[in-house]
């Protein structure tokens, strides 16, 4: 067996990685890159290996660095089967739909200002074209099977596979895969994005199961995530600072997990009398329809929040939100005065609806743009948290004014510490990779791990030969 990294490799989107057995390929994940807007579109237009020639495909989680790329492989020659978990192939409608609607509103978007202002366009004078549309997303929906965690299947003829709980989202998983090479039974485990112990809302990861090789994400190396209670206390100060100012606050969040989070915590400091009663507006189509999937799947919930949901309570903290579902609402957003908060798409403030809301947002020193998740290298969110005086949002150039908080606390990824424990838990003596990290990050986790010198930190398109 032989894996190729074909992205997440010193970075942290893209993630794909190639598994070339004796009896087909196999691939792990088919995320898009994100970042700048021109590098990351010309990566993700070309698939660095042929489609046809994967037999099927194994997905860790529905994140779109993860998934995004799918529909192109589909539109490319793939023809399935998607192995996934039951959760994952629901949330993946949502989000792949999403996707394609984004890329045709912003490939739109572009087109048209690129020629009003008579610059030719950034794509020298073609327009613009979306990666995938609904019908190629509608084909990939189509190839998912669904499985359980814990449950075995055989994505190629001879290979055995396995999801276990990562914790990280809703129906995220750990991927376990066996083999025989001649007479000797070998296994690997990647870990996709590994959750956090002791978070509120979803399950724990669950320990990594043990196996001879492990590819595991390192976005977080070397770094410690502060306590719940230094999180709470942070993002209360922000919250009364920006009241005290007459702002709003912006929150660029993935719909998924981080959403949820931001929504819990809110809630828990009004609840507490922490922070007076405000409105909070979820605006994202995509997060709404993702709210009614987690409602479908209960099982994903820990113990705590399951019961109060049968108690009928809402540990969510849902009742305080408002969806903004229709675009109409969502610009009235922008002349609403007095103190709010607005959590909405693309996390890393590369796509979406966020666009809109930061432009009308960053040049006011009333308002505050509350980062929440990992902003990879290239994004607008990576320059608000560097501090750049002046960020170019949709084609149009801004100076940055308002305030920028970065609150760590909320990221949905394992820290140093809870990576390390995991790379005991599956042992691996013949070897690891460590994927999803910036390379500094991937140093980091690498020192931490026991004989480093077994560990590598693969560069996009390197081999590892298992035997
Ligand atoms: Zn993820
Ligand atoms: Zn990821």
């Amino acid at each position: 067996m032989r894996v190729m990294f074909w992205g997440a490799a010193r970075t942290v989107t893209g993630s794909k990685h190639l598994l070339l057995g004796r009896t087909g390929s196999l691939l792990l994940d088919c995320g898009l890159f994100q970042g700048r807007r021109a590098e990351s579109e010309a990566r993700n237009r070309a698939l660095p290996f042929a489609a046809l020639s994967v037999d099927a495909l194994v997905l860790s989680h529905a994140h779109i660095d993860h998934s995004g790329a799918i529909p192109l492989l589909v539109k490319s020659g793939f023809e399935g089967p998607i192995h996934a978990t039951a959760a994952t192939a629901d949330l993946c409608r949502a989000m792949l739909l999403d996707a394609a609607h984004i890329q045709a509103k912003d490939a739109e978007w572009l087109n048209r200002h690129e020629k009003n202002r008579g610059r030719g366009g950034r794509n020298h004078g073609r327009p613009i074209e979306p990666l995938y549309d609904v019908a190629d997303v509608e084909r990939a929906l189509a190839m998912f099977e669904p499985h359980g965690y814990e449950e075995a299947f055989e994505p190629i003829p001879g290979v055995e596979a396995s999801f276990s709980d990562a914790g990280h989202i809703l129906g995220s998983a750990a991927v376990r895969i066996s083999w025989k090479d001649g007479g000797a039974a070998r296994s690997l485990v990647f870990s996709g994005d590994q959750g956090r112990p002791h978070r509120p809302i979803i399950r724990d990861p669950a320990p990594l199961p043990r196996a001879d090789y492990l590819i595991i994400e390192g976005t977080y190396g070397g770094h410690t995530h502060p306590g719940e209670d230094s999180l709470l206390e942070a993002l209360e100060r922000v919250v009364r600072e920006t009241i005290a100012r007459g702002g709003r606050i912006v929150v660029p969040a993935f719909a998924v997990g981080r959403t949820q989070e931001v929504v819990h915590a809110l809630d828990r400091l009004i609840a507490s009398g922490r922070i007076p009663e405000l409105p909070i507006f979820i605006d994202s189509p995509l997060a709404a329809n993702v709210q009614e999937i987690v409602q479908r799947h209960p099982e994903v919930y820990d113990a705590e929040t399951e019961a109060a949901l049968r108690r009928g309570h809402d540990p969510l903290g849902m009742r305080r939100v408002t969806m903004v579902r229709d675009a109409e609402q969502s610009k009235q957003l922008n002349d609403r005065k007095g103190t709010f908060v607005t959590i909405s798409a693309s996390g890393m403030a590369e796509a979406g609806r966020v666009l809109h809301h930061l432009k009308h947002t960053v040049e006011d020193p009333k308002h505050t743009v509350v980062i929440v998740g990992y902003q990879a290298e290239g994004t607008l969110g990576r320059r608000l948290v560097k501090g750049v005086p002046e960020v170019r949002i949709l084609g149009e150039l801004y100076t940055v004014r308002a305030r920028i908080e970065v609150l760590n606390g909320f990221s949905a990824h394992a820290d140093h510490p809870a990576l390390v424990a995991q790379a005991a838990s599956c042992g691996a003596a013949r070897g690891t990779a460590i994927v999803h990290a910036d390379l500094e990050r991937a140093e980091a986790l690498r020192a931490g791990l026991p004989d480093a010198s077994r560990v590598r930190i693969p560069v996009e398109g390197d081999a590892w030969d298992l035997r």
